[in-house]
């Protein structure tokens, strides 16, 4: 690995795990953290979970896990340029969706409403209720026990209340504290990831097309960029062109920004970064193009009726199955039946938020359908 800045986390320098182990032999604690997540159970369901468009609709549009590869990919870059631990980055971008419902957005909002009376459901709370609990396969914890800092950086947001209730990772949220630059890194490339991916997608799908796209900044920039070069050029070749344009724009303009402002802040350790504003930012110029190509996204892809028609399927069961094993737990596989006095919702909505959505259809139909092959 290329040389660490001061500010950037240190595995020897650690805040540590909630159970103390020895350390890892021949690999850093980060390194160790990222191997962990890969061989979870968690991980292997990202490619059965939606992104924008449910795994049986094609075979090559996004899934979670192609996902949060491309995150990962993006971040490690970022970071390396910015001299920050690549290991860190990388774990918390492959772990930083395992809290998804089946069914992209619209399982997570039917799975937030069913909890309402419960305390609620958010995915990004559940990526971190995976890794500290759910995950079971090791002897002498439950969840994969991860450092402070991969913990820190799963966690992007927390309300106030859900804060108190985490000890020392809640502090940052209660004090308006930022977490290292590593988690800011893997946020951003998460946006670049799927703002740019759900571009191709989108186009590939046929929801979106090239000349609606043309209404946008940053694409059709690009898109003329390509043109001009290869007159010829069409198809997929002219939207991969603009589109890994458009990608490798996005991280220089983040890298180049993030530079300036790490040296007008000028931190001197990880601790520095946390009392600091965020530091890791795209330029103004880029925030404005970026939100030009959100907004065009959530109106002629998210919003397509298409979509909507998928989502509302998937709302109805999320909610069926929910209410199906509140009535009765009886139905709920032994791990996920709890004793009287224990928090059955949560049990319920932990079972469901783990499902893949194939998982799920086929658990819908096991329990609503009485035609033969379902029983
Ligand atoms: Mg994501």
């Amino acid at each position: 690995m290329a040389e660490l800045a001061v500010y950037a986390a240190h595995p020897e320098k650690s805040r540590g795990r909630v159970h103390n182990e020895p350390p890892p032999y021949g690999r850093n604690q980060f390194q160790r953290d990222r191997d962990r997540i890969i061989h979870s159970t968690a991980f292997r369901r990202l490619e059965y979970k939606t992104q924008v468009f449910v795994n049986h609709e094609g075979d090559l549009f996004r899934t979670r896990l192609t996902h949060s590869l491309e995150v990962a990919q993006i971040a490690r870059a970022i970071a390396r340029n910015l001299k920050l631990h690549e290991d860190l980055v990388e774990g918390i971008a492959l772990a930083h969706d395992l809290g998804h419902t089946p069914f992209g957005h619209a399982g997570q909002d039917a799975l937030n409403e069913c909890m309402r009376d419960h305390g609620g459901f958010e995915h990004n709370l559940q990526s971190l209720r995976v890794v500290d609990h759910l995950e079971r396969r090791y002897a002498e914890f439950d969840g994969l026990n991860l450092s402070f800092e991969m913990r820190e950086g799963i966690l992007k947001h927390c309300s106030n209340n859900n804060a108190r209730q985490l000890g020392e990772l809640g502090e940052r949220f209660l004090k308006k504290q930022q977490p290292s630059l590593e988690a800011q890194v893997a946020n951003l490339a998460d946006e670049i990831a799927y703002n740019n991916h759900d571009v191709d997608d989108g186009l590939r799908s046929g929801l979106i097309t090239l000349e609606q796209l043309s209404e946008v900044t940053i694409f059709s920039e690009h898109l003329q960029k390509v043109k001009e070069r290869y007159p010829n050029l069409e198809g997929r070749r002219l939207i991969h062109e603009t589109v890994r344009r458009m990608i490798n724009t996005q991280i220089i303009d983040l890298c180049s920004h993030s530079e300036k402002l790490i040296a007008e802040a000028g931190p001197q350790s990880i601790d520095d970064v946390r009392k600091c504003l965020p530091l890791i930012t795209f330029s103004e110029g880029m925030k404005q193009q970026q939100l030009e190509l959100k907004q065009f996204l959530r109106k002629k892809l998210y919003r397509h009726y298409r979509v909507n028609r998928m989502s509302a399927k998937a709302r109805l069961v999320i909610q069926d199955l929910f209410h199906a094993f509140i009535e009765d737990p009886g139905l709920l596989p032994d791990d996920f039946r709890t004793d009287v006095n224990s928090d059955q919702p949560r049990a319920v909505a932990d079972y469901i938020a783990g499902m893949t959505d194939r998982f799920a259809i086929r658990e819908y139909r096991r329990l609503f359908s009485i035609e033969e092959q379902s029983l």
